[in-house]
């Protein structure tokens, strides 16, 4: 067991939760940052459902708080700095394109500036996104692939994974920006379609209600376990040199076929129950996004572990559990 400090904002999302059961069963310390919230107790469900919230040290901040972070790297002295947080939701993007800008964008301008003044021998992982490649310039796009952000969010986050190039070539800093496709969970957020469409399939399945409604059916992710993903973050920030990845499964599937095997996998047929609501399209959309992850296996010795249909069904199975647990069915 080593005795490594890491520290993580974003620790209470999808990701912050499976990095943090990463890291403390490599013998972390895992420490994190923790938006002050009147819902305390809600901000915490997801390190709750892991088994892990007694297991970390949280500390009080926000990403738009420079000297907040200063202060707490200053505290902790951590070996590696994970940048997670984020709003992540592209949707919201339109709804709050400033602040997006200043939390995703600025936010990791500031975790990179709190690094080169408190601790500039830290380490430094960047939450990058496929989100970059939106209007793709290539069929598959791989660390060479040219960008075209499509949202706010996509823009934002152009923005601080140059800020993380631009760091590691000025300053020297250790810092590698993870270029990471659409990865899911049980624990995924319910905004993302991923999760509402397993969601909704549990509610279905157990008839608490009868239709799903969903925006553009036609679009196509690479999507992957955030399980799988944290590791390959863990292992950038473990090389020699900084540098950038692609970290993807290598294949794309429309959000159509992602439903049909959810709603299969219950007894069910999509045709039934799910309808398309203009609500839910997108004033750009980013149609189509497909990795090319070899740098990854190539430098990391990293791959995708679960497959799409053990994804789903492990997601289905969840919500089933937590519909059940939560109308006392
Ligand atoms: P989540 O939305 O689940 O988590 C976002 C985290 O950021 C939460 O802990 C949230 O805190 C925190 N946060 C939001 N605003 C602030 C703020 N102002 N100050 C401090 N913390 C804040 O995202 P994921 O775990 O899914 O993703 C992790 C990162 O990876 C994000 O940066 C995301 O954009 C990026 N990414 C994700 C992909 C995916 O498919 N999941 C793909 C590519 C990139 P709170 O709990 O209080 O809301
Ligand atoms: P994103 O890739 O980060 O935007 O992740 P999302 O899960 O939010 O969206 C993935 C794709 O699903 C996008 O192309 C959306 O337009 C599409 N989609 C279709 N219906 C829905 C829906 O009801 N909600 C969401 N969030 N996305 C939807």
């Amino acid at each position: 067991m080593n005795s490594k400090i890491a520290f993580i904002t974003g620790v209470t999302g999808q990701d912050g939760a499976y990095l943090s059961k990463f890291l403390l069963e490599k013998g972390y310390e895992v420490h994190g940052l923790l938006r002050r919230s009147a819902s305390a107790d809600v901000v915490g469900s997801r390190l709750k459902w892991l088994g892990i919230a007694d297991k970390i040290v949280l500390h009080d901040g926000n990403l738009t708080d420079l000297s907040g972070l200063i202060r707490v790297l200053q505290e902790v002295r951590p070996a590696e700095v994970y940048n997670l947080a984020a709003q992540s939701f592209v949707k919201s993007s339109w709804q709050q394109p400033l602040l997006t800008g200043n939390v995703t964008g600025m936010g990791a301008a500031n975790v990179l500036e709190a690094v080169r003044i408190a601790c500039p021998e830290t380490r430094f992982y960047q939450a990058s996104s496929s989100e970059m490649f939106g209007l793709i310039q290539e069929p598959i796009q791989s660390e060479k692939t040219p960008f075209y952000p499509r949202s706010p969010y996509a823009a934002a986050k152009l923005y601080a994974h140059w800020m993380t190039v631009n760091y590691r070539e000025s300053f020297g800093l250790h810092a590698s920006s993870g270029i990471l496709f659409n990865h899911e969970s049980p624990l995924r957020g319910i905004e993302f379609v991923t999760r509402k469409i397993t969601d909704g399939v549990a509610r279905i399945k157990l008839g608490l209600q009868e239709k799903l409604a969903l925006g553009n059916l036609d679009a196509k992710r690479d999507w992957g376990h955030a399980r799988d993903y944290v590791e390959a973050m863990w292992l950038m920030v473990q090389q020699d040199t900084a540098s950038d990845y692609v970290v993807a499964t290598g294949k794309t599937v429309s959000v159509r076929d992602f439903c049909k095997f959810a709603f299969e996998h219950a007894g069910l047929d999509m045709e039934d129950h799910v309808s398309v609501d203009e609500r839910f399209l997108r004033p750009a959309e980013v149609e189509v996004l497909h990795g090319n992850p070899t740098k990854a296996k190539e430098k990391l010795g990293w791959e995708a572990k679960t497959s799409l249909k053990e994804l789903v069904i492990e997601m289905v199975e969840a919500d089933l559990e937590r519909v059940r647990r939560d109308q006392h069915l």
